[in-house]
């Protein structure tokens, strides 16, 4: 069993929790140097301004030639290697509004890192200011009303930290490195979303600041449209300050894994095809292809002892040749964690795994992805799927596979490799694949982005349009501004 239950008895305690990471960071990072701007700007007159930015902002603030400029730009992916004008590691949200009201003023594209665990690099950008919210990792948990509220830039394993040992969570990812926000916003591939829903079904209010440095309260009745679109809509809107989560009972998790020899995926494929055409909120199930050790099938049962056995047996029944594998599992404040490296992805959202020709593709594509690429298929059921189309701007509803293709690389020619296994099997996917979850997508053409949000795109754009239509904040999966 990954954790005990029983640590975590203390969930019914009336309390007001707060962290204090957030201050002692901004104490460490403050004292950082400050060096000067490229000589390229001061033709337009920016160098003098970042100068005045430089010294009102409280927080760290760097820029090519300061030390720390390299270290503080790289990013979890490798593959990105950008330079940024500037960064400011923003110490409140003041802090947020001077950068983007200078970013405004300049016209300059703002960054914006959480977690800085973005696939597609985009906590950093050439020639952006990138507003780091490493220093908003501030967790309140109010355990009465079932709330908790982070700061903008905190990872997962904080406020696990801080959920868990109450009894509580919410539904998450797999990473405890892994930005809150920027895994909520996009809507995220999490579990249990059977239950309790996914990510962005969870977002109960939020802070923002606007490109106009305006700071706005979001919720169902304050601001209703930015708060649909953050709900999905990743970081266009503008900088998330807080995020309010409704918290559930923590569950455990009965799980059943069969290990699946290469040569026998298809056919693995079509069986987990069909045991999960249907299954009840409490089941939870998915596919990965490991590049070395093949693919594994599991699932886990969030109910009752009873039902889960007689959930396990249907599966064990199904995979009659394969030797299953049984325990229990509750989340750690740690997740798993996946060391820095450069990475190839590609996503796609599978409406179901029981047509013959792709998952004979799937099939394909895992072999060819032997010592080269990684695939995972989670299950996107219950509470999730049945919520509407249009009432949030993530648009991955309805049952299906939140897939992800990867291809990880540490030399130059493992990256030819790579890119090329992802390319080509993310293209031999796309006729089952028009939408997709955008955080499992390299930076993409809005053509892609279009397509993916489908009937939601309207509406993000024309919101975006309103508060945004300069579309400063495009480094991320951009929605375009409506031309009205
Ligand atoms: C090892 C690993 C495991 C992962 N596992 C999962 C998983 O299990 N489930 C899942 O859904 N995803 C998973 N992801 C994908 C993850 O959700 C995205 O990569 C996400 O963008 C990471 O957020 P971040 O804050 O760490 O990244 P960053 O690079 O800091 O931010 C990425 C972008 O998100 C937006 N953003 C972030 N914070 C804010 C904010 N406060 N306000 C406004 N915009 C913001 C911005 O556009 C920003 O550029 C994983 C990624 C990695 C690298």
């Amino acid at each position: 069993m990954a954790a005990e239950p029983d640590a975590f008895s203390d969930w019914t305690r009336r309390a007001f929790i707060r962290t204090g990471v957030a201050a002692a960071g901004a104490v460490a990072l403050g004292a950082c140097a400050r060096g000067s701007a490229p000589s390229h700007l001061d033709a337009n007159g920016v160098a003098a301004d970042l100068d005045g930015l430089a010294r009102q902002v409280r927080g760290r603030f760097l820029r090519e030639g300061s030390p720390l400029y390299d270290d503080a730009r790289r990013v979890w992916n490798l593959a990105y290697d950008r330079r940024p004008l500037a960064m400011a590691r923003c110490d409140g949200v003041d802090d947020v509004r001077r950068c983007v009201t200078f970013a405004r003023r300049h016209d300059i594209p703002v960054a914006i890192r959480g977690g800085g665990h973005s696939y597609a690099g985009f906590g950093v950008a050439d020639g952006a200011l990138q507003v780091d919210l490493g220093a908003f990792n501030t967790v309140s948990v109010d355990p009465e009303r079932r709330v908790a509220s982070v700061g903008g830039g905190t990872r997962i394993k904080e406020l696990l930290a801080m959920i868990l040992p109450l009894g509580l969570h919410t539904p998450m990812g797999g990473c405890g490195d892994v930005g809150v926000a920027g895994l909520a916003l996009a809507g995220g591939d999490t579990s249990p979303r059977g239950m309790y829903g996914t990510a962005c079904d969870n977002v109960i209010g939020a802070q923002l600041v606007t490109a106009d440095g305006d700071v706005l309260e979001l919720g169902p009745d304050r601001n209703p449209d930015l708060f649909w679109a953050i709900r999905g809509g990743g970081g266009n809107f503008g900088v998330v300050t807080r995020l309010d989560f409704q918290l559930h009972p923590l569950l455990t998790q009965r799980r059943l894994s069969f290990m699946v020899g290469w040569n026998d995926i298809a056919g693995a494929l079509r069986t987990f095809g069909e045991l999960v055409r249907e299954t009840p909120d409490v089941v939870r199930a998915g596919v990965t292809v490991d590049k070395d050790t093949g693919a594994v099938i599991s699932t886990g049962h969030y109910g009752d002892a009873e039902s889960a056995s007689a959930h396990q047996a249907k599966w064990i029944s199904a995979f009659r040749t394969l030797k299953p594998v049984v325990d229990t599992a509750v989340p750690t404040p740690q997740g798993q964690m996946w060391a820095t490296t450069g990475l190839a992805v590609d996503g796609a959202f599978l409406e179901g795994l029981t047509d013959d020709r792709l998952v004979d593709v799937l099939a394909r594509a895992a072999l060819a992805g032997r010592s080269v690429g990684a695939m995972l298929f989670g299950l996107s059921n219950g509470v999730a799927s049945r919520v509407p189309m249009a009432d949030t701007a993530y648009p991955l509803r309805g049952v299906g596979f939140s897939s992800l293709l990867s291809a990880e690389w540490h030399t130059a020619a493992e990256r030819v490799r790579a890119e090329q296994w992802v390319k080509e099997w993310g293209a031999a996917l796309r006729p089952w694949a028009r939408r997709a979850y955008v955080n499992y997508l390299a930076p993409s053409a809005p053509e892609r982005i279009r397509e993916v949000y489908g009937v939601n795109y309207a509406r993000l754009a024309r919101i975006k349009a309103q508060y945004d239509p300069a579309n400063l904040f495009r480094s991320n999966q951009n929605i375009v501004p409506a031309i009205s």
